[in-house]
């Protein structure tokens, strides 16, 4: 993907070097994370002595972890700014307005409006504070155990949580938890559709990003490939975790690969009506 570093995000959180973090690691961040339900928020903030203020003024991420991420808080700042250009000029054309959503980058674990974000959960969007939560290590995991390499399968994970930040915009992320609530035997279908149409919204995105040259060969497919990848039955057939694109059941990897084609191929949220389809 061709896109050039233009600092941070004003609508970027840096919690990375907040607590959870150090040398004890996933374990630390747990046993901080047990601590933290049984005796409040406070003891998330303690410092484990060893880490310490950084280049960017954070406290608790150390100077060479905190560098060598940068580059990637960069893209992500870069992600952030350009999808949420794309959707507030999308929601300007049709005559509405468009509220920033904010990325917060967290390691372990971190306090969200709708309860403690893990990362064993992976990335996810909270429409209490309409904030979309991603721990950078995230980025390995698609890579590694899930075979989704790329800047541009990073950059579907983004437009796919923002996509559920649109949807909470535009009301049909409330409306669709009511007729969960009203008729839990089709609330599975419904979460589906949902996470169908976020994928297509990320489509959408990169239907932008491709007119304005942005795409370089190869980025659709690393984009599709990340789109099946996370699908709900490569997953149940590859983990022992619970590693997901967030919380949510999502559909198989074709019906994601083909909602993210249609979204890119129409370049409108029009196409993207997973509700009405099938
Ligand atoms: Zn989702």
């Amino acid at each position: 993907m061709r896109w050039s570093p233009g600092g941070r995000s004003r609508h970027l959180e840096d919690r990375r070097g907040r607590g959870f973090g150090g040398p004890a690691g996933i374990g630390g961040g747990i046993l901080a994370l047990i601590l933290a339900l049984i005796f409040g928020p406070q003891v998330l903030d303690q410092s484990d002595g060893t880490t310490t203020t950084d280049a960017y003024g954070e406290v608790g991420l150390a100077p060479a972890d905190s560098a060598a991420e940068e580059p990637m808080v960069q893209f992500m700042s870069f992600l952030l700014d350009d999808i949420q250009q794309t959707w507030d000029g999308a929601f300007g054309r049709a005559g509405g307005s468009y509220r920033p959503a904010t990325l917060v980058l967290f390691r372990d674990g971190t306090r969200s409006a709708c309860g403690i974000g893990q990362s064993a959960m992976g990335p996810f969007y909270c429409p209490l504070d309409e904030k979309v939560y991603l721990d950078l290590g995230f980025f390995e995991e698609l890579d590694r155990r899930f075979g989704a390499p790329g800047d541009f399968a990073q950059a579907y994970v983004v437009a796919h949580e923002l996509g559920h930040h649109v949807q909470h915009l535009t009301g049909l992320a409330e409306r669709v938890r009511g007729f969960q609530r009203s008729d839990p035997d089709i609330a599975n279908e419904l979460s589906v559709r949902l996470e169908l149409q976020a994928d297509c919204y990320a489509g959408v995105w990169a239907h932008s990003a491709a007119e304005r040259g942005m795409l370089e060969t190869g980025d659709v497919e690393e984009g599709l490939n990340a789109a099946s990848a996370v699908g709900d039955d490569r997953i149940q057939r590859r983990t022992t975790g619970s590693l997901n694109v967030d919380s949510f059941t999502h559909g198989s990897a074709t019906q994601r690969a083909e909602w993210f084609t249609r979204g890119y191929r129409a370049g409108n949220s029009t196409a993207c009506d997973t509700f009405r389809a099938g």
